[in-house]
């Protein structure tokens, strides 16, 4: 029998198995698909996350393929500049902050959890559709892939659901809980192969939600014809929008026309877009926070327990950062019911704030506030608008909420 059943190998998935094999602590991923390959776009991840990456060894592997980036900047609409900090290394962490295509993220997870803990122990094609349990473990039922017509089971001594924002397991446990819950605001996003912008590692943020908002950041290193692949995503606040498939092509006409005059100093945002490899479109959705992940020896992790609209680069950071907790209570506790009360304890308040703050006042409050307080139009002076103490007291409140202020990372 598996020690620890693990469903799903995505970001969520794969760290859970690293740092419980680096815990000698027997796993075996079931994944749905018939093969792992590198989907999604960018994906931030912040000193937080990158410390826990860290510990399990790998810091130089991310850093040979993500960028390591130096700084936030915000502008308003007409490429004004209203507010820029460092971040990671040069804002003083000790960790990184990189910014990496989720692909990349996964390969390397993927090829260190092959590596270390051994390919057997990596099963896909096995689409979870439910569980039950008994006095002594958990016997998963599985689909032979998504829509899979065969059928056979996994017994474990516990179950850990990491199989993302339309977990199986968690709709077994809420059967009302309904669809994920759209924010109004949808998403076209891609990537787009262009020469160094700003600092060169720069996460940029620009605009508002009901005009237009871009969020623009290279994700991979420089080739020799001096470009970088630099990810970006359009968010406009929308009435309708359809059910959110990864995979989903998005068409250009459907938002440029937001951007059309965007033309900066430091980018020509319509001919940036316009230049994308390709187009995906998402709708930004979460769920309500849930009043427990935990039923016996199952319990759920990452988007499966708290997926969060992306609005603070924190959806990848918080799964690794329940694995930490995972972990450590698994480590601590021989009875999986008290790990899995721990495991909860720790994370089930801390990510509900994060969820409920990605709603309501994320890093790009900032936008909101200037784009409130000018009624959209340009200013001479932003000390004018907001005072410099504002914006870093705006930036610093999530930081801390998400648990990557530098004080809290050092402790
Ligand atoms: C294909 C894909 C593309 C994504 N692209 C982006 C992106 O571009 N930018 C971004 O910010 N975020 C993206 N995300 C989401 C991001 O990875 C997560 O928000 C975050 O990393 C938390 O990770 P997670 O492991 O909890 O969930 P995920 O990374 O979503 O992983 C869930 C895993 O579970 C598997 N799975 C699903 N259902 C079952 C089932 N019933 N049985 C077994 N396995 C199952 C999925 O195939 C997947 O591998 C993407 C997710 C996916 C699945």
């Amino acid at each position: 029998m598996d020690e620890v059943i693990i469903l799903g190998a995505g970001v969520g998935g794969l760290s859970l198995g690293l740092a419980l094999h680096q815990a000698g602590i027997a796993c075996r991923i079931f994944e749905s698909v018939p093969e792992i390959k590198a989907i999604g776009v960018g994906i931030n991840l912040l000193p937080h996350a990158t410390r826990e990456l860290a510990a399990l060894g790998l810091e130089d592997a991310l850093a040979r393929v993500a960028i390591e980036t130096k700084d936030a900047t915000f502008f308003n609409r007409f490429g004004q500049l209203i507010y820029r900090e460092p971040l990671g290394r040069a804002a003083g962490y000790d960790h990184p902050q990189f910014s990496i295509h989720r692909g990349d993220l996964q390969m390397v997870l993927l090829d260190a959890f092959r590596a270390r803990a051994g390919s057997d122990r990596l099963v896909t094609n096995s689409h979870c559709i439910g569980v039950e349990q008994d006095g002594a473990g958990v016997t998963v039922r599985f689909a032979d892939g998504p829509g899979g017509a065969g059928r056979f089971t996994a017994r474990g001594h516990v179950a850990i659901a990491c199989d993302g924002i339309n977990s199986a397991i968690r709709k077994q446990f809420f059967p009302d809980e309904g669809e994920p819950r759209y924010s109004g605001v949808n998403m076209w996003r891609g990537v787009t192969r262009w020469r160094p912008m700003l600092s060169g590692a720069s996460m940029v943020r620009a605009g508002w939600l009901s005009h237009g908002k871009m969020v623009i950041y290279p994700i991979r290193v420089t080739g020799s014809d001096g470009l970088q692949l630099v990810n970006w995503v359009a968010e406009i606040e929308t009435p309708t929008y359809r059910k959110r498939d990864w995979n989903r092509a998005g068409s250009l006409e459907d938002f440029i026309g937001a951007f059309a005059d965007w033309h900066f100093d430091w980018l020509d945002v319509p001919a940036f877009i316009r230049a994308a490899d390709s187009v995906l479109e998402f709708p930004m959705v979460d769920q309500d926070p849930l009043p427990r992940w935990s039923f016996g020896r199952v319990t759920l992790l990452g988007d499966a327990a708290h997926p969060m609209v992306p609005r603070g680069s924190n959806g990848a950071g918080q799964a690794i950062l329940d694995t930490r907790a995972m972990t450590t209570a698994l480590i601590a506790n021989d009875d999986p019911v008290a790990a899995f009360a721990a495991y909860e304890k720790q994370r089930l308040e801390a990510t509900t704030r994060v969820v409920l703050t990605n709603r309501t006042n994320p890093p790009d409050a900032i936008l909101r506030e200037v784009y409130q307080r000018t009624n959209d139009r340009p200013f001479k002076a932003i000390g004018d608008v907001i005072s410099h103490d504002e914006l870093v007291a705006l930036s610093d409140s999530y930081k801390q909420i998400a648990g990557f202020s530098k004080e809290a990372l050092r402790a």
